[in-house]
């Protein structure tokens, strides 16, 4: 055999051992059953797989059925599913409070709260769960994934998996290895991404990742633009529709997203590349401290209680 087949034979045996290793994920489990919790496991169910929704919250798993039950029927007034998409879904999604429901899960994505010690402790109470072969997705909007990893009992079964918000209708997903995130795991989170219809984009594990990066700075300095009396919530959100073409104003988008959620991803920008550039704005931390969290609570830089929502400055 001269040098070249022999390097072509080599690399046809490695990738079909990539192949045969690359993990067949056929059910998945979503821990956290928020806005983004309820959005994956909307998506994963529509797209067959087999799925258990996971909450410490009763009644905010009753909350996520009624979301999806909603979504898939707006879904069906656009005529992008059937009524028998919806039912062939719901059926194949699971609830649950305990994890030991999720021992027949190829894969669990975390969908939590974004704080760090709650992400830990999930990982430590779940995976004792788990089957040896299931891999571990984090779909945290900011928090190291090579940090989360190493608390796990597999980092290199680990990786992020960032969804966007709402997870039905945005066609990104961020994939972020950890430093011993293997190559079958990547493979495998590629694969179940185009799978549910998403694009993805590899970010490298640098605090926020590359779309909060560059976004929740712009919510954050929006937010600074009201606390020093540059414009109106309205003057801010009608300025950068309008002037930069956005489809959303930063303060509406804050208010999507969870102002908790926002300061977290700041504070891990903060914290993490130790620049001033990037500290929390005061009225963000009041806001926060108030519990006016946004849509999620009603009320945020908008109040949801009216139609439309009423800017509070
Ligand atoms: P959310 O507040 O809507 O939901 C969080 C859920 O986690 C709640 O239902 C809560 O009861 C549950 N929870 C808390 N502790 C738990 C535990 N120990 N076990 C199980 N469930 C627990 O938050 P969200 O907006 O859905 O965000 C969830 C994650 O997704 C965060 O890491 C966030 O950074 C990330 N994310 C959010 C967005 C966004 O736009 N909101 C976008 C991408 C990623």
């Amino acid at each position: 055999m001269n040098l070249e087949r022999e390097a072509a034979a080599a690399t046809a045996i490695a990738t079909a051992e990539i192949a045969l290793e690359t993990p067949e994920i056929a059910s998945v489990g979503v821990i956290g059953a928020g806005q983004m919790g309820n959005g994956i496991a909307h998506v994963a169910a529509l797209a067959g797989l087999e799925v258990t929704m996971l909450d410490v919250k009763p009644e905010a798993i009753e909350k996520a059925m009624a979301t999806i039950r909603r979504n898939m029927d707006r879904q069906i007034a656009r005529k992008t599913i059937t009524e028998a998409d919806k039912e062939k879904a719901l059926a194949h999604l699971h609830t649950a409070t305990g994890y030991d429901a999720l021992g027949d899960c190829d894969l669990v994505i975390e969908a939590a709260t974004e704080k760090e010690e709650i992400k830990r402790s999930i990982f430590k109470g779940v995976t004792p769960h788990l089957k040896p072969s299931c891999l571990i997705a984090s779909n945290t909007s900011s928090i190291s994934i090579t940090r989360l990893a190493a608390t796990t009992d597999r980092p290199e079964k680990f990786i992020g998996m960032h969804f966007m918000n709402p997870v039905p209708v945005m066609k990104l997903v961020e994939i972020i290895r950890g430093i011993a995130t293997d190559e079958p795991t990547f493979q495998a989170i590629q694969a179940l991404a185009t799978h549910l219809g998403k694009t993805t984009a590899v970010a490298e594990d640098y605090p926020a990742f590359i779309v909060n990066r560059i976004l929740i700075p712009m919510v954050n300095e929006a937010v600074y633009a009201i606390y020093e009396g540059v414009g109106s919530v309205a003057a801010i959100d009608t300025a950068m529709r309008l002037g930069a073409n956005h489809p959303m104003g930063p303060l509406e988008l804050a208010d999507l997203v969870g102002l908790d959620t926002c300061l977290s991803v700041m504070q891990v920008l903060h914290e993490g590349l130790a620049d001033s550039k990037y500290r929390p704005c005061p009225l963000l931390v009041k806001y926060v401290e108030a519990g006016w969290l946004g849509r999620k609570t009603g009320r945020g830089f908008y109040d949801y209680s009216q139609t439309p929502p009423r800017p509070t400055r």
